[in-house]
């Protein structure tokens, strides 16, 4: 790419390119460490909360990140701790299901060892604590990059283009940037789609996990708030059509007979959605003036 001296572009000590929970979380800890730093986040979508029912479950470790950060308690509000987990692997049709696994505890006073939290919350407290401390440049799709230079540059559909020390890509699995740094992946297509849904159930789930491990793949039921829970599970690419299109009744007597009835009759609270799954796993991380970071 050639540069004009006479080009006016904004310059940052680091430019993050994606504003999932991944890039939000950089840069707000980025700036909370080192708030002499300019840092910058670019997004080709518009910085907002998402509309994604997905509940994520969080282990110790990343919650205490996100204590650090001072902004856990607006994050956990709609939480479910995860106190104890559940494993079986007992066939559907078997008529009881001994547990294979069981474990439980905490891993410190007031902290569990995972929480279920609504993505929405995740990304809305990071963006609160985002603006104002970080600049925020949405609606611009990264194209182009230049890591050659004293600095690198970005470059973006709309023509425009910023500089930075250290450009990070946490741009998603199918990084951009990771592509124009000709970074190359290793990937395997597992041939197998994960389905998620939100269920309210008869029984208490006691902030239990519970986990079953059939022939087609794992089956998940994780405790959100009051008897609700967050459901995902693998099922074959053509299984998951075939599910799709049962009727609400339908899935939920599948649901049950999968879980095996261990939280009683269920309900759907929202569609299920399918989400294709594959490995992709980066070859390097790091090229000069660039990092990949998350699902990058
Ligand atoms: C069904 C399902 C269940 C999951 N459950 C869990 C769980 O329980 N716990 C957990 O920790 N994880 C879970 N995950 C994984 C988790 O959702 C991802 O790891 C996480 O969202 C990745 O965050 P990210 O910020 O790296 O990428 P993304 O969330 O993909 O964000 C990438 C961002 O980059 C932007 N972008 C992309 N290309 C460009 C470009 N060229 N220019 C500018 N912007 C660009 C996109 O608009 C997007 O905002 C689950 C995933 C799925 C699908």
């Amino acid at each position: 790419m050639e540069r004009s001296a006479k080009e006016d572009i904004q310059k940052f000590d680091i430019a993050i390119v994606g504003g999932g929970p991944a890039g939000l979380t950089l840069a707000v800890g980025l700036v909370s460490i080192m708030p002499e730093l300019k840092v910058c986040i670019c997004d080709k979508h518009q910085f907002k909360v998402p509309d994604d029912a997905r509940s994520l479950a969080l282990a110790a470790g990343v919650t205490r990140i996100f204590r650090f950060l001072g902004i856990w308690d607006e994050m956990k509000k709609n939480s479910s701790p995860i106190s104890r987990m559940e494993i079986t692997d007992s066939a559907p049709s078997d008529r009881s299901r001994p547990l294979f696994l069981a474990f439980d505890g905490a891993v410190g006073h007031d902290q569990p060892f995972a929480h279920m939290i609504p993505f929405r919350d995740i990304v809305a407290a990071l963006l609160t604590k985002a603006k104002g401390n970080v600049e925020l440049i949405d609606g611009v799709e990264a194209v182009s990059l230049d890591n050659e230079g004293s600095a690198a540059r970005i470059g973006f559909a709309d023509g425009s283009a910023i500089e930075a020390e250290l450009v990070v890509a946490a741009d998603g699995s199918r990084s951009k940037l990771r592509s124009l740094a000709s970074i190359k992946t290793i990937i395997n297509d597992y041939k197998q789609v994960g389905l998620v849904s939100t269920i309210a159930h008869e029984f208490e789930h006691n902030q239990t996990a519970y986990e079953h491990f059939r022939s087609a793949g794992p089956f998940a039921s994780l405790p959100l708030k009051g008897k609700t829970s967050s459901l995902v599970w693998t099922e074959t690419a053509q299984n998951a059509q075939d599910l799709i299109k049962l009727s609400p009744k339908e899935q939920e007597k599948h649901i049950e007979e999968a879980m095996g009835h261990c939280l009683g009759g269920v309900e759907l609270k929202q569609p299920i959605q399918g989400f294709p799954l594959r490995l992709c796993i980066a070859r390097e991380f790091v090229r000069p003036r660039l990092a990949l970071m998350g699902d990058a």
